[in-house]
């Protein structure tokens, strides 16, 4: 019997599920999306959608009333009120999960104790911790705030002593952390995916090209070598072993300039870094995340195209509607989220650039990304 699935977040992740889940209708008769916006993205690809906040106790349980599984589309979501449901609901990944991911603190020592590599860190309780902390780890350091930090937000890069009370105050007594600042070479990540039956399956690693801590563009597969790659790869695979529950993640890495790789951080949810796999893989990430919630075989991972996929971002001097974009190209395959105001740096939309020819030359395919990211206006 199909399924009625209950998806936390209806932004534009919760609106390329839905899009999968209509392709779906065999094993999920429709989608029930809980997101504060109304018209959320997901609403526009035929979600329900109960209006309220992702932390709201009373409107997640009315979420899992109504649906046969959860699962989120932000990591933001009330794991606690979760994890009272599990033993109803059937909640993947698992809400225990989301609480180790949630905290970036708790998610570093997990993947410490899992013998995972990640930059050395540290709690940050008070600034003197902290001055004593930098004195240990020298400079420069990274201070993040553990909870609901996005876009690099919760981030402050201290390269100097004098920068140290001024970092730390600015986060207001938030609970904090610091890690050494790591000289990447390159940014990875691994979309990974285990089903509810523990089978795992990880696609191609792919390179990801961030601007003021934004990802900007992805580039797939990484231009890195057969080593790198094999290296990435079964780093994520071993994470998705020690995880608990089912679904997509993305797991974000760095090359080191030594060519060791270290986990930056994990989302338990499709990833701005998998859209490329819409074109460019025999499965989407919406897909294999569906496939693998509802317990089906996981859908191969094998990418078929060269892909770079570019996000379309709210232009920093223009707020308000913006006229219809359009691409005319085709080797380029337009997503628009249906959001109609542009905000400084919001995620309007992606569109990807597909090695069509198969030529596999990455330069040409950035070339053309940039050529059409240029093209496009947001005012008359
Ligand atoms: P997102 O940008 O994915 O929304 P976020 O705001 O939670 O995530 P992080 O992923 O922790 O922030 O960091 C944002 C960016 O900051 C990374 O993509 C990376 O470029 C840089 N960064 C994070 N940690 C380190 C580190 N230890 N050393 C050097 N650079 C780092
Ligand atoms: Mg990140």
């Amino acid at each position: 019997m199909a399924k009625i699935l209950g998806v936390i977040g209806g932004g534009q992740l919760g609106l390329m599920l839905t899009e999968a889940a209509n392709q779906m209708s065999e094993y999920i008769s429709h989608v029930i999306v809980l997101d504060p916006t109304p018209n959320c993205p997901a609403s526009k690809a035929g979600a329900k959608q109960i209006i309220a906040d992702f932390k709201d106790e009373d409107a997640i349980l009315e979420l899992a009333e109504k649906s046969d599984i959860i699962t989120y589309e932000i990591e933001s979501g009330n794991s606690d009120v979760l994890k009272k449901l599990e033993d109803k609901s059937v909640i993947n990944p698992s809400p225990e999960t989301l609480k180790i991911i949630q905290d970036k603190l708790e998610q570093k020592k997990f993947l410490l104790k899992n013998k995972i590599p990640i930059a050395e860190f540290m709690e940050v309780n008070n600034l003197d911790e902290l001055k004593k902390i930098i004195i240990n780890f020298g400079l420069p350091v990274l201070l993040k705030v553990r909870k609901d930090a996005y876009d690099g937000r919760g981030n402050y890069k201290i390269s100097s002593t004098d920068e140290i009370s001024k970092a730390y105050s600015s986060f207001n007594n938030k609970p904090l952390m610091v890690e050494k600042f790591i000289d990447f070479k390159m940014e990875v990540s691994v979309i990974a995916s285990r089903n509810t039956n523990g089978e795992i399956s990880t696609y191609p690693v792919v390179e990801n090209i961030h601007e003021e801590n934004i990802l900007r563009m992805t580039i797939a597969p990484a231009r890195v070598s057969d080593v790198v790659r094999n290296k990435a790869e079964s780093i994520a695979h071993k994470t998705m072993e020690v995880l608990k529950g089912a679904g997509v993640f993305g797991i974000e890495m760095f090359v080191t300039s030594d060519d060791e790789i270290l986990i930056n951080e994990i989302a338990p949810r499709v990833h701005n870094s998998g859209h490329h796999t819409l074109q460019s893989s025999k499965t989407s990430q919406f897909e294999q995340h569906l496939r693998a919630i509802l317990g089906l075989e996981l859908g191969s991972t094998e990418l078929t195209h060269h892909t770079v996929m570019c996000n379309i971002l709210g232009p920093d001097n223009f707020h308000g509607k913006y006229k219809p974009i359009t691409i005319d190209s085709d080797d380029a395959f337009l997503k628009m989220y249906g959001k109609e105001i542009s905000k400084p740096k919001r995620k309007l939309g992606h569109f990807n650039v597909v090695d069509i020819n198969n030529s596999k030359n990455t330069e040409k395919l950035i070339e053309r990304v940039n050529e059409i990211k240029n093209s496009i206006s947001f005012q008359n």
